[in-house]
This record gives C-alpha cells, sequence and structure tokens, in this order.
C-alpha cells in the first residue's frame, strides 16, 4: 500500500498498543504514537472499539490519532462558541468528521453514513442516516456547528436520522440558519422526517428543495452546488468551493519597498505608493490562488454528473459499495465499485480519495482490497473511512 494513506481510528483502539499510543499522545510524542500502530494488521477481532476509550491529548482534550501518508496527525475535539470560526492552533479548519460509513444496514462497527465537513464557519451535514445524533456526540460534533443538512436521495441511510437532528437542532436552540438540500422529488419524504415527532419546533431550517441539472447556494465563503447522480430514486451530489484568491510573494515585497501596513492597503485597494513615490499593483507582487474544493458523491452508478462534481477537487469522499467481484450487484442496485470510484479519481485529478458507504459483506480485512482496487488507475492519497475518523482536507498545493 505504498502511497497510500493510513488511518487509525482512535489513539484507544483495544489490541493496538492503546496504553502506548495514549501515552505517546499525552506526551506529545505523535511519532512515537504512529510507530506504535505502524505495521500491525488491523484485524477485525482488533477493530471493535469504544468511542468513550478515546485517548487525550496533550491538552488534555478528547483526540484522535490519525496517521495519513505516514505522517501522524492528532486531531483534538473542539467546541465552536457560537458565531466563531472554528480552529486549531489558529488555523482554520477544513476537515470531513465520519460519523457513519455503512451502506444500508449499520453493522457492528459501522453507523448508518453520516458525515461533517468542516469548512472554516460553516458544517455540512451530509447525508445523515440512523444514529447520527449520537454519533455527533462520539465525534465532537455540536448541532450548533451544522449549518447545512444534504441529502443525496431518500433511501433510509442517507436520511434515517434527520429527524434526530432537527430535533436535536431545535433542542440546542441553534439560533442561525440551518439550510436544508435534498432532491425535489422527496419532498413528501424531507416532510415526515422534519416533522416525525412530536417536539417544541425551531424556524432556523430552511429547506432548499434541489431539481434540475446544476443548483449553485452561496453560502458564507464558499459555494455549494449540486448535480445530479444516477440512482434506482432521484439522487444528488454535492460540492464545495473556495473562490480563487492571490498568494502574496514576499520576495516582490521585499524587492519594491512594500512593507507592514503597505501591504494590507495593497491587498485592499490594488495599488499602493512606496515612500519613493513609485507605484506599485497588487498582480506585480502577487500569484493567482485556486480555491480549495471538495465533493461529497453518494449512491450512484458511474455518470456524468460524479465526475462534474469530482473535477479537480482537493477531497473526494465517494461511495465504494462494492468491489469488482460484486459488480454485478453494483450494476443492478446503482452503485460503484473501488475500481470505479478509482477511476472516477484519476480523471478527475482528485488529490485525497476518500472511500466509504460499505457492504456489510465486508470487513475491515477485506479494506486493504479496496485500495488495491483503486491502486489500478489511481495513484494520490485514499483513506478508507471508518467511523469518528477525521479527515483534513489537503494542504493548498503550491
Ligand atoms: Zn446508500
Ligand atoms: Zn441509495
Amino acid at each position: 500500500m505504498t502511497g497510500s494513506t493510513e488511518v487509525t481510528g482512535s489513539a484507544g483502539i483495544p489490541g493496538l498498543a492503546e496504553t502506548t499510543n495514549e501515552e505517546s499522545a499525552r506526551a506529545g510524542n505523535v511519532r512515537g504514537a504512529a510507530e506504535a500502530t505502524r505495521g500491525r494488521a488491523m484485524s477485525d477481532a482488533a477493530w471493535p472499539y469504544s468511542p468513550g476509550a478515546l485517548g487525550d491529548a496533550a491538552d488534555g482534550r478528547p483526540a484522535f490519532l490519525t496517521v495519513i501518508d505516514k505522517w501522524p496527525i492528532i486531531l483534538c475535539r473542539h467546541r465552536r462558541p457560537m458565531g466563531e470560526t472554528p480552529s486549531i492552533g489558529g488555523v482554520s479548519v477544513r476537515e470531513l468528521v465520519v460519523l457513519g460509513t455503512s451502506s444500508a444496514v449499520p453493522t457492528r462497527h459501522r453507523n448508518h453514513n453520516g458525515y461533517l465537513l468542516r469548512w472554516d464557519g460553516e458544517g455540512f451535514l451530509f447525508d445523515p442516516g440512523e444514529g447520527t445524533q449520537r454519533q455527533m456526540l462520539h465525534a465532537g460534533v455540536s448541532a450548533h456547528d451544522i449549518t447545512w443538512i444534504c441529502v443525496t436521495h431518500f433511501h433510509g441511510d442517507h436520511c434515517l436520522g434527520v429527524p434526530g437532528v432537527v430535533q436535536r437542532i431545535a433542542r440546542d436552540k441553534v439560533n442561525h440558519e440551518v439550510r436544508a438540500a435534498y432532491p425535489a422529488s422527496g419532498e413528501t419524504y424531507w416532510r415526515r422526517l422534519r416533522n416525525a415527532s412530536a417536539f417544541t419546533d425551531t424556524d432556523v431550517i430552511t429547506p432548499r428543495p434541489v431539481s434540475g441539472e446544476v443548483v449553485r447556494w452561496p453560502s458564507g465563503p464558499v459555494t455549494l452546488t449540486a448535480r445530479p447522480l444516477s440512482h434506482p430514486v432521484q439522487s444528488y451530489g454535492y460540492r464545495v468551493d473556495e473562490p480563487g484568491g492571490r498568494r502574496m510573494l514576499p520576495e516582490e515585497l521585499a524587492r519594491r519597498g512594500v512593507r507592514g501596513p503597505m501591504i494590507g492597503e495593497l491587498q485592499r485597494r490594488g495599488s499602493v505608493t512606496t515612500p519613493d513615490g513609485s507605484t506599485v499593483t497588487l498582480a506585480e507582487c502577487s500569484a493567482p490562488r485556486p480555491g480549495q474544493s471538495a465533493a461529497f458523491v453518494m449512491d450512484t452508478r458511474l455518470c456524468d454528473g460524479a465526475f462534474a462534481l469530482a473535477d479537480g477537487v482537493d477531497l473526494l469522499v465517494i461511495e465504494s459499495t462494492f468491489l469488482s467481484g460484486e459488480s454485478a450487484l453494483a450494476a443492478q442496485y446503482g452503485h460503484l465499485t473501488a475500481a470505479q470510484a478509482g477511476q472516477i479519481a484519476a480523471a478527475c485529478g482528485v488529490r485525497r480519495l476518500v472511500l466509504t458507504h460499505f457492504s456489510e459483506r465486508y470487513t475491515a480485512a477485506d479494506e486493504p482490497r479496496f485500495v488495491d482496487e483503486v491502486r489500478k488507475s489511481y495513484a494520490g492519497d485514499v483513506v478508507t473511512a471508518r467511523d469518528l475518523m477525521r479527515v483534513p482536507v489537503p494542504k493548498r498545493a503550491a
């Protein structure tokens, strides 16, 4: 699996030298913690873990140990005070929090689907399946973190968690707007889920039914786009795009004598006059910086929409329900194989690929087979998702 992405679930996984991991994590010895897990076969027997047994990071907060490209990252749970841009160490958070990874039915180790994409101050909750509210608790996700609920389609594994999430948003008195996108053809299902039982309702949740070939909504610092997929019931995938900007070039600034407050003025006004009277433009001292992007492609066959959503994204979260040995089933039920997910990622130049929505027939021991299938066409980062994992959006390409 050279070049692939290894990710461990938590520092407290029984059978994975949890004491060593926890001690290492507490001591901030990140490498030591990684060494403790690296090279150990993650058998299914070793996998059952209690989310409550998570280790602690150096600051005492619960943490996950994540190993990406052999570089471990400890990610702390955090709660965002209202109105504050979430950050870890002062860096804006752009990460996927995996709440559930199973297709169709939950298993002992995989909850129904559920994914929160944190993107600066936005929180896109994709496909809250049954049990999502409790998974949020385990993952340190608050109802206040959610600014969008995006449902790809109305099969139960993608929406049975809507009632719990909606009622939690109401109970916790979330006071910002939470927009809800879902296929307009499933309006009846949305209304049932939205009003599934007796509770004190909230008016912050506003529906955004989706129809047509492409729908875009500006949302804070990004744009959310929906495009149709191909599945036995109408299904839409989603994509988040940051607009392009400009990257300042320190050597050009220095060469032209632009320093201190002049830099801010140059960025605001597009030009600045230096003390020697010359005019310096923003174009002379900066270079274009492409925006970052992420896509969420759930239940679908290979189709144009999947490729359009994945085109050039930094992070692609995609279903890979089956291995190629079950490609007839995949075709019959409108799903992707891991090989097809790899083809999409390769054709679209994806930087990090997250496979999920696994059939219950597979165990943790099968995960390398998913990666092997992807590797036939795709050479980038691959993550086989597990519940409660956090996957960072890759750092900006240079
Ligand atoms: Zn599904
Ligand atoms: Zn489905």
